[in-house]
């Protein structure tokens, strides 16, 4: 039996819709840029392929749905935003998957938010440096439950939505992705072996702004189960 030098944190976990089974979590990947309206509100005005950076597992928020999850502000930023993204939950690895195969690998799926301190991102654009600080901060990663893929079939055509407070920031449809689900899985398969339990978190559609202490944000994308949390 292996002896460890202290006890190895827990595996990060997330209920699967319709079963007592857990999914466990491995790596968290996100695509940036991958809905043209936020590529826009961003500053951005030539149309340029998304790319990826990623968060730590452990920066999972599990949001059960019937309950209002506290989310803490996190320190070093006054300019916390949310981006609700749709999350790909890969079942099965592989690398350089064929589009026409990746969609195969996919476990399940689920509304996401993508939190960012929108004030250091900006800071660490300009510095030409990594964006780990802005967006791979603890409690970084909210996720509702995941449903498996069979009971969503619509889900490349679905609403994803995000108000605050009950006022509608966010809204858009899957099938704005720049990057469709399948591309994204065989674009990602080149540069990382993809792994069961890897979180692939496929980017925001236009409309993100900020949150204080007390908003209560409420995600959703239609087939999935919504999310709810509250900044304290
Ligand atoms: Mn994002």
């Amino acid at each position: 039996m292996t002896h460890f030098v202290f006890t190895p944190a827990p595996v990060v976990q997330i209920p699967v819709v319709g079963t007592e089974a857990q999914f466990p979590v491995r790596r968290i990947y996100c695509v940036a840029r991958n809905y043209e309206e936020h590529a826009r509100e961003m500053g951005h005005t030539d149309r340029e392929p998304p790319f990826f950076f990623m968060k730590p597992a452990d920066a999972v928020v599990v949001c059960l749905p019937g309950q209002t999850t506290p989310l803490p502000y996190p320190s070093l930023t006054g300019n916390l935003h949310h981006e609700v993204e749709l999350v790909v939950a890969i079942g099965t690895g592989g690398k350089n998957i064929p589009g026409d195969q990746a969609l195969q690998h996919i476990f399940g799926y689920a509304v996401g938010l993508d939190m960012t301190r929108r004030d250091l991102q900006n800071d660490m654009k300009k510095q030409g440096r990594p964006w780990c600080i802005a967006k791979g901060f603890d409690h970084s990663a909210p996720i509702g439950l995941i449903t498996p893929t069979a009971a969503v079939p619509g889900i490349h055509a679905a609403e994803i939505d995000l108000s605050v407070n009950g006022t509608p920031r966010q809204h858009g449809q899957t099938d704005q992705l720049i990057w469709r689900v399948a591309e994204t899985i065989a674009q990602l398969s080149t540069a990382w072996e993809l792994q069961p339990g890897d979180l692939i978190y496929t980017g925001t559609p236009a409309g993100v702004g900020a949150v204080t202490q007390g908003d209560v944000l409420h995600g959703t994308i239609t087939g999935l189960s919504p999310i709810c949390c509250q900044v304290v």
